[in-house]
C-alpha cells in the first residue's frame, strides 16, 4: 500500500482549488459534500462555479492564484488542466503548507482522492492507487446498490438511540439489534415515512429485550477437506443461520465466505506444534456465545468426529446445558482416497482400514505396530508429517515390507492438491523433501491407481 487511507477533519477548515473547468467541477462535486470552507481561484469559471458561489457554497476569486492564497488551507487541488500552471500553483500551495493534489498527476501529488460512496455519516472510500479506475467504479456501483440509500438517515437517527440500546448486553445481542435495524426494519420504516424510524427502533428494541431469554444452540459441523462443494447441505444450512462461526485453522476461506453475512467469524485455530488457542478456551468461547442466545456453528475441518477433540466440546456443552447437533462432514481420508482413484476398503486387498494419528497430546502416538506390519494392512495416517520417521521406523522394526506402497496427499480436494507416491522404505526422506506447507494425509498400504497402472504398463513393456 503506497497510500494510506485516512479520514481528515475538514469541518470549518480551508480547502483551496485552482481551476475553473471540468476537472475543477468534478473535484468540487466531492469537496462540496464536506463542511470545509472552500475557495476557488480561476480567471474564468464555468457557470456552475458562479452558481455555487452565489449560493454561498464556496468563495470564487476570479484571477490566477498568487503566493499566499493557500495559507491555512489543509488541502489544495491543482485542477487547471494545464501542466505548467498546475506545477506553478502546486509550488505556491506547497509553500503555504497545504497538502497538494494535482489532478491526473499521481506522481506529483501528496494525496489522492478516493471514489466515494456517500451515506453520510457512513462514508466508504475506494482507492486503487490510480491502477484501476474501472475497478473502483465497479466496486462503487456495487456498494451503491448494496447499501440502502436510507442508510445515512438511519445512521443519524440510530446514533441518537444508542444509549437506549445499552439495556441489551454487549456483543452479539447488540449487533443483532443494529443489523436488524439497518438492513431490515429501518429501510422498511423509511419507506413508510421518516417519522416511522423512531417508533420502529422502539418496538424493535422491545422485541430484542423480550428475545433475550432465547436459548442458544450449537451445531458441531464438519467443513470437509476444503472444497466448498464437499460441504453437506446440512452444513450449508447451518452456515446460513449462524450468528457466530468458530472455526479451525484448516477451514478454508472459500467455506467461511458461505457464512451468513452478519455472522461473527472467530478463528480458533490450533497450530500443530506452534502457538495455539487452548482447548479449554475454545470450549469456553463456544459456551459463552451460546449462552448469549446465539446460534453458534463450530466449524471443524473434515468430519468433526475424526481427531477433532469433539468430545471435550460436547462435555462443555452438556455441563452448560446447551443443546447441540452434530453435522458430519467428509473426512480427509475419504476425499483423499477419491483423489487417488482408490477405495478405502477392497475385497481381497484389505477388509479393514485404520484411521490413525501421527501424534496425540502426549507426542508421537503408539499403535499396534505388529498388526500394522503384517501384509495387506491399510491405514490412513492423520497428522503424520512430523511423525513420518517414527512411524516408518516402528513399522520396519515390526517386520513390515519396505516395499509397501505409501501415498502422501497434501491439500486434499483443493486446487493445489499434491499426490506423492512412495514406499515405506522411502517414506523418509520423501516426506521431508516434499516441503509440505498444507495439511497432508498419508496412506500406508495404498498406491494411487494411476501409479499401479503405470507399473503394470512398465511390467508389460519389459
Ligand atoms: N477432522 C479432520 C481431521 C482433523 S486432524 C478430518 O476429518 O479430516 C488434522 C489432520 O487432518 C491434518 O494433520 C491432516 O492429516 C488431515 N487433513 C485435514 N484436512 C486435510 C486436507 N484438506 N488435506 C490433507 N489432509 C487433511
Amino acid at each position: 500500500m503506497d497510500h494510506f487511507p485516512v479520514f481528515m477533519a475538514v469541518a470549518g477548515r480551508r480547502i483551496v482549488l485552482s481551476g475553473g473547468g471540468d476537472a475543477a467541477l468534478a473535484k468540487l462535486r466531492l469537496i462540496l459534500k464536506t463542511t470545509a470552507k472552500v475557495t476557488v481561484f480561476a480567471p474564468q469559471a464555468a457557470p456552475e462555479l458562479h452558481a455555487w458561489a452565489a449560493a454561498g457554497r464556496l468563495t470564487l476569486v476570479l484571477r490566477v492564484m498568487a503566493a499566499g492564497d493557500a495559507q491555512d488551507a489543509v488541502l489544495f487541488y491543482a485542477a487547471n488542466e494545464d501542466d505548467a500552471e498546475d506545477a506553478r500553483v502546486a509550488a505556491l500551495a506547497h509553500a503555504d503548507g497545504a497538502k497538494v493534489n494535482i489532478v491526473d498527476n499521481l506522481g506529483d501529488s501528496e494525496f489522492i482522492t478516493p471514489a466515494i460512496v456517500d451515506r453520510d455519516p457512513v462514508v466508504v472510500a475506494i482507492g486503487t492507487e490510480g491502477a484501476a479506475p474501472v475497478l473502483a467504479r465497479k466496486i462503487k456501483a456495487d456498494l451503491e446498490a448494496q447499501l440502502p440509500a436510507s442508510l445515512g438517515l438511519l445512521a443519524r437517527v440510530g446514533k441518537t438511540f444508542r444509549h437506549a440500546v445499552n439495556v441489551l448486553p454487549m456483543g452479539v445481542k447488540r449487533r443483532d439489534f443494529w443489523s436488524a435495524f439497518y438492513f431490515r426494519e429501518g429501510p422498511k420504516a423509511v419507506s413508510k415515512g421518516q417519522d416511522q424510524i423512531v417508533p420502529t427502533l422502539e418496538s424493535l428494541l422491545d422485541d430484542h429485550i423480550m428475545g433475550q431469554t432465547k436459548a442458544g444452540h450449537v451445531d458441531l459441523v464438519g467443513a470437509g477437506p476444503g472444497d466448498p462443494d464437499l460441504l453437506t447441505l446440512k452444513a450449508r444450512k447451518a452456515l446460513d443461520k449462524a450468528d457466530v462461526v468458530i472455526h479451525d485453522r484448516l477451514v478454508t476461506g472459500d467455506i467461511l465466505e458461505l457464512a451468513r453475512r452478519e455472522a461473527i467469524i472467530i478463528d480458533a485455530g490450533k497450530e500443530g506444534f506452534g502457538k495455539s488457542m487452548k482447548q479449554e478456551d475454545i470450549d469456553a468461547l463456544i459456551v459463552d456465545h451460546a449462552r448469549g442466545g446465539a446460534h453458534v456453528v463450530r466449524l471443524k475441518a473434515g468430519d468433526p468426529t475424526v481427531f477433532g477433540r469433539l468430545d471435550e466440546e460436547i462435555d462443555a456443552l452438556v455441563a452448560a446445558d446447551i443443546p447441540y447437533t452434530i453435522v458430519p462432514g467428509i473426512t480427509a481420508a475419504s476425499a483423499a482416497v477419491a483423489g487417488i482413484s482408490q477405495s478405502l476398503t477392497k475385497r481381497g486387498r484389505n477388509s479393514a482400514i485404520r484411521f490413525i494419528t501421527g501424534h496425540d497430546t502426549k507426542g508421537y502416538a503408539d499403535h499396534d505396530w505388529k498388526v500394522l506390519g503384517q501384509p495387506g494392512q491399510v491405514a490412513a495416517i492423520y497428522m503424520g508429517k512430523r511423525a513420518a520417521r517414527f512411524i516408518q521406523g516402528r513399522l520396519l522394526m515390526h517386520g513390515a515390507d519396505p516395499a509397501t506402497p505409501v501415498t502422501i496427499i497434501e491439500n486434499v480436494s483443493r486446487t493445489n492438491q499434491r499426490i506423492i507416491a512412495t514406499t515405506l522404505a522411502e517414506l523418509e526422506p520423501t516426506m521431508s523433501n516434499a516441503n509440505l506447507t498444507g495439511p497432508a494425509i498419508t496412506f500406508y498400504g495404498l498406491a494411487p491407481r494411476d501409479a499401479l497402472a503405470i507399473d503394470l504398463q512398465e511390467q508389460e513393456a519389459i
